[in-house]
């Protein structure tokens, strides 16, 4: 089962974020929009490598940038369908900054069905610091105006958070900054540490380690917390992929859901994601988009060109460590992080080790009598 295909409708953006490991949109590589013919022929290959296409992501650079582009690449996808090169409709998603929605665009939404992930990094003092337009005009208050009409036309949405030290600055924790987008009415939150080398962004000492991770533990607590006690399920993404993880080690089936993995692979970059580059180039995932040590090649049905991929089977660390059948790690960070020299990274391994202990620990505390958290197997 190929989990997601990522689709790339073109390399520019229109944000200037403060972190960004696409290097403004294009990689540091081609800076334009897709070229449809090729993208085509690219998503065909694919299909005949793996008929079993679960779930379609249109990404970027900003992709409602050229959102006109999405019709096209879904007739292609539903005469493969037709054809029985696709086994079955896949779901459609977007990855977007939604600074760019109008009405045009949210007819494409409810056209295909999509759900929409929104990068958005908390209130307003800390998001147009980290997103503003290229150019330096804050992009906040178009991005709340925007949430407001995907809730008003009943489109769900993620909420992705990039949690720095700039929120540090402007005196938000993991968990205000949880809290303050919770509000907004996503389906989930999803808060990923920022990888940057810069010290006023990255969390880069000993010092910077140990609060980011002290804080997303207290994060992981509250929300274990009213599970446990209240039964009220908080919509965040670590803890949904912590019970994923447990969950497919107790059935015994691989991880589900974008990045799967487990066992002895990182994630499943590669085999059940791949990404198709506006410039029509196959990678294991849009996280190494560019990067040509990690480019693709499919042909007839076969991987002709197969990366290699960094797995836990190459660190010592990861084949003695208790975690490693749940742990999903991603490569594509590890290599912004440290080009050429894959491994995880302390705060990874930190929140992966502590987020089990602290599940484990909820599980073993909860009244017997009214448990809300269970992990069968
Ligand atoms: S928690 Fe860290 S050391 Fe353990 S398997 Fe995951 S990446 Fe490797
Ligand atoms: S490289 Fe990272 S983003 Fe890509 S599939 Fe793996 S874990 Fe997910």
């Amino acid at each position: 089962m190929l989990e997601r295909l990522s689709i790339n409708l073109t390399h520019l953006c229109n944000l200037d974020c403060a972190y960004c490991y696409a290097l403004g949109g294009d990689y540091g590589g081609y800076s334009g929009d897709a070229r449809v013919a090729e993208v085509e022929a690219r998503i065909t290959d694919v299909a005949l490598l793996n008929p079993n296409i679960k779930s379609v992501q249109f990404f970027g650079g900003e992709p409602l940038l050229r959102f006109d582009l999405v019709d096209g690449f879904t007739a292609h996808i539903d005469k493969l369908v037709h054809e029985g090169a696709i086994a079955a409709p896949p779901r459609y998603s977007v990855v977007t900054n939604l600074t760019l929605l109008d009405d045009a665009r949210i007819e494409i939404m409810k056209r295909h069905d999509m759900s929409v992930v929104v990068s958005l990094d908390g209130p307003p003092e800390v998001n147009d610091a980290t997103r503003p337009y290229k150019g330096g005009r804050v992009s906040t208050a178009r991005v709340l105006e925007n949430l407001a009409k995907l809730r008003d036309h009943g489109i769900t949405f993620d909420i992705e958070c990039t949690f720095s030290k700039l929120h540090w600055a402007k005196g938000y924790s993991a968990l205000s900054t949880f809290l303050y987008i919770a509000e907004l009415g996503p389906s989930l939150v999803k808060m990923t540490n920022v990888t940057h080398p810069d010290p006023e962004i990255g969390f880069n000492t000993r010092e910077d380690i140990a609060r980011v991770l002290d804080e997303n533990l207290t994060l992981l607590d509250y929300a274990l917390e009213a599970l446990t006690e209240k039964g009220r399920l908080v919509p965040l993404g670590f803890l949904t992929e912590l019970i994923n993880a447990l969950q497919a080690r107790a059935d015994a089936t691989p991880q589900s859901g974008g990045c799967g993995g487990g066992g002895g692979s990182y994630c499943n970059a590669g085999t059940g994601n791949i990404a198709i580059s506006a410039d029509a180039k196959i990678y294991p995932c849009h996280m190494f988009t560019a990067n040509r040590a990690f480019e693709m090649e499919i042909a007839g049905g076969a991987v002709t060109r197969q990366p290699k991929m960094a797995s836990k089977r190459d660190h010592a660390a990861c084949t003695s460590c208790w975690a490693s059948s749940w742990c999903v790690a991603c490569p594509g960070a590890m290599e912004f992080r440290r080009p050429g020299h894959s491994g995880p990274s302390a705060i990874h391994c930190g929140l992966m080790r502590g987020g089990l202990e602290h599940v484990f620990a909820a599980l073993a505390d909860q009244d017997a009598s009214a448990p809300r958290l269970t992990v069968s197997g």
